[in-house]
């Protein structure tokens, strides 16, 4: 399938810094793809390269199939839209007036597209209320409505639950998934926390230093930071048999051919390694093993 965004060993410099190394991905229609990293990482700047705020050193950026800077690119762009950094928002004006100004920027001809915005994004009854008063999470929900109103097919969004209390975030990330669910809409989302995305992204690309250092989807993800008994005996075969007959496992795996990985029952490690003795078989290890996501992610990044 052809990827609606594509880094091809794009790298960014600052004077001799390079603070983005020659980066590669591809994203796909209909995934919400999280760029994770610790701040400094250089996440904005690959946003800003790909909104266009700043260029690329090196390297090429492709939209849609094309160029994102040759042939078609107007239009291409058109098909996408971006918060990077601040969302600008006019606190003298309301929500409908900042929406208003930006359908003229944008060139939205509907206007009734700014209610159906607004009620997406649970804006719809702020009326007279100027936003300067509005709290941050209403802010970056206008952010990202005005981001929506384009109806783009791509829209990438730079740290938009940074501040948010935990509600806030619950909020952004239901609406992001309904967008991505309804209307196969891709989404490329930065956070420094990888604990605020999790939920939420089908990919993930970790950043560390101005380098992709890992590119997993959400199942890889959630494999590597699965919690499991690890189990080796005299006879790992023969262990497995009678766990599946006497405790009745099925969430299991045997690696390197001695390992048993037991994913289940984690709460009765007494009863596994009884039912593993009771039954003959001498235990070489039993170990509670796995990483929370959190501490995957550390493990990733410094
Ligand atoms: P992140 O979004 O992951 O926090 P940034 O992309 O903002 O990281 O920054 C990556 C690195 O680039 C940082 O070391 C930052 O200081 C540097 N940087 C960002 N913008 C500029 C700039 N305009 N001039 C020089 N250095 C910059």
């Amino acid at each position: 399938m052809q990827p609606i965004l594509e880094l091809i060993e794009v790298s960014k410099k600052y004077g001799k810094n390079e603070v983005v190394h020659p980066i590669t991905m591809q994203l796909q229609k209909g995934h919400i793809y999280g760029l994770i990293g610790p701040n400094g990482a250089g996440k904005t700047t690959i946003m800003k390269m790909i909104a266009g705020l700043t260029a690329n050193t090196s390297g090429e950026i492709r939209a849609f199939g094309s160029s994102m800077w040759g042939k078609g690119s107007v239009e291409n762009r058109n098909r996408m839209s971006f918060m990077v950094e601040t969302p600008y928002l006019d606190g003298s004006m309301t929500a409908r007036q900042n929406m208003q100004y930006i359908r003229y920027v944008r060139g939205v001809a509907d206007e009734s597209r700014i209610d159906e915005v607004l009620d997406y994004v649970g804006l719809s009854d702020t009326g007279k209320k100027k936003v300067s008063k509005f709290s941050l999470g209403m802010r970056q929900r206008l952010g990202i409505g005005m981001a929506l109103l384009s109806s783009p097919e791509l829209m990438v969004l730079d740290e938009p639950v940074n501040g948010l209390d935990p509600e806030g975030i619950v909020d952004v990330r239901n609406m992001l998934r309904k967008l991505c669910h309804e209307r196969e809409m891709t989404i490329l989302i930065s956070s420094h926390l990888l604990s605020e995305l999790s939920e939420l992204c089908t990919d993930f690309a970790i950043i560390n230093h101005g380098s992709l250092v890992d590119w997993l989807s959400r199942e890889e993800l959630m494999e590597k930071c699965r919690s499991y008994i690890a189990v080796k005996t005299d006879n790992i075969s023969e262990t497995v048999a009678c766990l599946e007959q006497k405790l009745d496992i099925s969430e299991y795996k045997l690696v390197s051919g001695d390992e048993l990985r037991i994913y289940e029952r984690l709460d009765e490690v007494e009863l596994v390694s009884r039912t593993i003795t009771d039954s003959g078989f001498t235990i070489t290890k039993f170990t509670t093993e796995g990483e929370s996501l959190e501490e995957y992610y550390l493990s990733r990044v410094d």
